[in-house]
């Protein structure tokens, strides 16, 4: 990669390209929604998602859209398991449960503490309980809150990139190996974790968002990451969208999260998937979009290589 170039990121400028925020309500989650996921002992179980609406996360990370549907102020205790409780019986039938808070659960001003015995209540049925952080916020409060619950718990932490400068141009304020020191912490106390993985972040060609996606699969799974998700980077937050139009932002191809998806499973070394929300802004091609949708989501389930998609869309980037 040749030299990065420096536009001058800093949260500033980071703050200054944002459009409003949504407007949200504190006694209820952002968005929810029932989705099947491949289990650690391989079977395909409901997995349900409870986007929880709260305080926005402190940390600015250039690529971050999840500031939009937060709050500025930590909302009222009880508001988060108010939440989770009126979400929860939007969607029986849930074997695991991902309460993410487009933050770290472990920030006291986004989850504030003391709602963690109510939520240790309402997730007593189930089997494990997903929650997000910064890697910078792991520690002991991790265990109190694991220790708290029936379930079993697992940690996602976003990794993005290790790339070292763009990392650092990212803003998330974390290297590599302070990511490695998270999960061993977590795994010291075993408790599992899932990386969060970029493709193609800004400062990179697809080539090269490709061969770093891997780089990043290699060394998550290193770590001891049970599981990854790699998400297509977009644009839409602003800093994003003024990086495109210097020439240093592209979202990456479809074809692309395919072939770094196929790189995944074929490690063998943990569950990989595809985020394949809102997919189809990364499609040239309406002709195989869906099949390439359809082929993801049945990688993410099998966790097998499938039969390539044909189309003549498909050129050497
Ligand atoms: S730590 Fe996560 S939620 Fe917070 S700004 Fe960075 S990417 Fe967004
Ligand atoms: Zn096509």
């Amino acid at each position: 990669m040749s030299k990065i170039p420096d536009p001058g990121i800093s949260d500033r400028w980071i703050l200054s390209g944002r459009e409003k925020k949504n407007a949200v309500d504190p006694r209820r989650p952002y968005a929810w929604n029932m989705e099947k996921e491949r289990t650690t002992t391989g079977k395909i179980e409901e997995t349900a998602t409870i986007f929880l609406t709260n305080r926005e996360c402190t940390f600015h990370c250039l690529m971050c859209d999840l500031w939009k549907n937060t709050t500025d102020e930590t909302v009222p205790a009880g508001a988060i398991p108010g939440q989770i409780e009126w979400a929860l019986n939007q969607l029986p039938g849930a074997k695991h449960l991902k309460l993410y808070n487009s933050g770290s659960f472990f920030d006291g001003k986004a989850v504030p503490e003391e709602d963690y015995p109510q939520i240790a209540s309402l997730v007593s049925h189930l089997e494990t309980v997903i929650v997000e952080s910064h890697p910078r916020l792991i520690n002991e409060k991790c265990l109190y809150f694991r220790d708290m619950i029936k379930p079993e718990l697992q940690v996602a932490l976003g990794l993005e990139t290790v790339h070292r400068e763009v990392l650092r141009k990212l803003n998330k304020r974390m290297t590599a190996e302070d990511f490695l020191n998270s999960v061993q912490f977590l795994s010291d106390h075993d408790i599992s974790s899932r990386a969060f993985i970029l493709l193609r972040p800004p400062f990179m060609s697809e080539t090269e968002g490709i061969y770093w996606a891997e780089r990043s699969l290699d060394f998550a799974f290193k770590t001891g990451i049970e599981c990854c998700t790699v998400i297509p980077v977009r644009p839409g937050n602003g800093a994003m969208d003024r990086l495109m139009e210097l020439g240093l932002f592209a979202p990456p191809r479809i074809l692309s999260l395919e072939k770094v998806l196929e790189y995944g499973i074929k490690l063998k070394a943990g569950r990989v998937f595809a985020d394949v929300w809102d997919i189809g802004k990364f499609s040239i091609c309406n002709e195989c979009l869906e099949k390439r949708i359809n082929r993801l989501i049945e990688m993410n389930l099998t966790q097998e290589i499938s039969e390539p998609i044909v189309c003549g869309c498909v050129r050497v980037s």
